[in-house]
């Protein structure tokens, strides 16, 4: 009866996995995961379905599956981290685990040892992928606790058949080694550990998706920047973190942009954006945030940066476009976007502070385009030549 538990646990699991990945399917990792599950309750269905005569090809079955499960669990961490297993690293453990469970199998039969080598064998697979698998300070806690599981998972599934058989108590009689104290000890944690691991993996889906999703309403679909409320949001907790000061904001606008549409179609317009967000995004820095807050409108948030400094990585980009903004564009004549500069005043809201930068966007349009305007700055004074 209590057999039955453990694939029971493994089914309900690749159904909630397999549930999450329905949902999310851009998410493969999670088929990984699901799969570890199905060979988990093959595994554990085994030796409840095979009659008893067959016992030794029964576990040599069972560990067969145990190191699927094993190495698609692994793998499915390592892949959520846009990572892979070390296929090599991996063939060499599952291989060696395969032919020593074949040899004490069919040359020296001994349950025990076969028991010592499957043990051994997840333990090294799941060793591996908490070595790959170390969190930072900044991953959130389910990583953070899926690595100590899979560290101590590891740790027990060396250590302690070494720990708790004594050769040669068991092994002669295959009857008394269904209550040893082994046998119970191994069930119940292996049921302890697939319920936790189980659990910490489903969190981890969840946390992924939910990310995500929050990811995709701050996100602009065209160029991978932040959406206005994306910039909003991040420039506003950084503002008020006073972490960053001295900060400025940088908004610019692509000039005569209608026509651009107009003359080469909108799919070439939206090639201009992109170039223009990429062109952004390669030169800001690690705390700076860029934001597509109108069709062809950006922000950037400078953190720790003087105007002086805003006002030059302006000029830079600004110059950069007007150079590169038709590349591959047949026949395209050059493309210009103008800057408005402002610094962050104390107590000011992100709204003020991005309303001062919009008067110098328009400053810079009114005196010509094509040019960086900044409320330190005389308005014509970064006019190019
Ligand atoms: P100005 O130099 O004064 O900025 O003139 P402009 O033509 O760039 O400005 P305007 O705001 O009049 O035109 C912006 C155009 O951008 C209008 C709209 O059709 C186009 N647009 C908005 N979003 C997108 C988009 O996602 N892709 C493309 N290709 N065009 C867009
Ligand atoms: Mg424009
Ligand atoms: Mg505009």
């Amino acid at each position: 009866m209590v057999q039955i538990v453990s694939p029971v646990i493994g089914t309900i699991f690749t159904i909630f996995l397999l549930a999450l990945w329905s949902y999310h399917r851009n998410f493969t990792y999670v088929l990984h995961l699901a799969g570890g599950a199905t060979f988990y309750t093959l595994a554990t269905s085994s030796p409840i379905f095979i009659a008893p005569e067959g016992i030794g090809r029964n576990t040599f079955l069972s560990t067969a599956l145990y190191l699927c499960c094993v190495t698609l669990l692994t793998e499915g961490c390592l892949k959520r981290k846009n990572n892979n297993l070390n296929y090599l690293q991996t063939a060499i453990i599952l291989t060696a685990t395969l032919i020593a469970a074949f040899y004490y199998r069919y040359f020296d039969n001994s349950l025990i040892t076969r028991i010592y080598i499957v043990s051994f064998g997840c333990g090294s697979l799941f060793a591996v992928a908490a070595h790959r698998i170390r969190p930072s300070r900044y991953d959130h806690p389910v990583d953070k606790v899926i690595f100590w599981l899979f560290l101590v998972l590891s740790i027990q599934l060396i250590l302690r058949p070494l720990l708790t058989i004594k050769p040669g108590e068991v092994d002669s009689n295959l009857m008394a080694f269904s209550d040893a104290p082994f046998w119970l000890a191994l069930r119940f944690s292996l049921i302890v550990s697939a319920v936790l691991i189980g659990l910490a993996l489903l969190s981890a889906v969840a946390v992924d998706i939910t990310n995500d999703l929050k990811k995709q309403s701050t996100t602009d679909a065209l160029t991978g920047a932040y959406n206005r409320r994306g910039f909003d949001e991040t420039a506003s907790a950084v503002i008020s973190s006073g972490r960053f000061h001295p900060i400025c904001l940088i908004v610019c606008d692509i000039d005569h942009f209608k026509r651009i549409n107009d003359d080469y179609g909108h799919p070439a317009g939206d090639r201009v954006i992109k170039m223009l967000s990429e062109l952004l995004t390669a030169h800001v820095r690690r705390n700076d945030i860029v934001g597509r807050i109108g069709g062809e409108e950006f922000a950037v948030l400078l953190a720790e940066c003087a105007p002086s400094g805003a006002t030059g990585f302006s000029e830079h980009v600004r110059a950069l476009f007007e150079a590169s903004g038709t590349e591959g564009i047949h026949g395209m004549s050059a493309t210009t976007a103008s800057f408005g500069v402002a610094d962050h005043r104390p107590g000011e809201t992100l709204q003020q502070l991005m309303s001062r930068a919009d008067r110098q966007l328009y400053a810079a349009k009114n005196s010509g385009r094509n040019r960086v305007c900044s409320d330190r700055d005389n308005v014509d004074s970064l006019a190019p030549a």
